[in-house]
């Protein structure tokens, strides 16, 4: 169990946690969906700091040119709903719909 659990909604929140986690020696595990089952927070139990990516979660459709830029804590079903009013949609065949995310998926490749 992670000691504490953080939810940054910026670049600028995340940077503080990890010197935070450099000044206390607290170790980190940044955390998705959770689905991939490797999340396991490091460390001895209760003296470390999990971050949940789920509130850097902006998305722009920028359909004149093709290109999604999606926050990592994006899940691939509010990507593909920001899609779908263009017609396109996500290829979401290698992740839990409703719970991945875009950087959680991207560690897989
Ligand atoms: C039922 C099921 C079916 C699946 N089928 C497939 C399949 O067919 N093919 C396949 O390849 N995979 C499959 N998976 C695995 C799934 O695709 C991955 O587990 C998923 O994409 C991970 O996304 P997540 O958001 O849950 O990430 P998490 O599990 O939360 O994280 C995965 C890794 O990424 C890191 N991470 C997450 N977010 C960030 C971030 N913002 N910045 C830096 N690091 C980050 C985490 O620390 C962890 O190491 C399946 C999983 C399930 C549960």
């Amino acid at each position: 169990m992670p000691g504490i659990a953080v939810r940054p909604a910026s670049t600028e929140e995340v940077a503080a946690i990890v010197k935070v986690a450099n000044r206390t020696g607290y170790p980190i595990v940044v955390k998705g969906g959770g689905n991939g089952g490797g999340s396991v927070t490091p460390g001895e139990p209760g003296r470390n700091i999990m971050i949940d990516m789920g509130r850097l979660d902006k998305i722009v459709v920028d359909i004149d040119n093709l290109k999604v830029s999606a926050g990592g804590g994006a899940c691939l079903s509010t990507i593909d709903d920001a899609l779908r009013p263009y017609g396109y949609y996500t290829s979401t065949v290698i992740g839990p719909y409703f719970s991945a995310t875009a950087a959680g998926l991207a560690s897989r490749i």
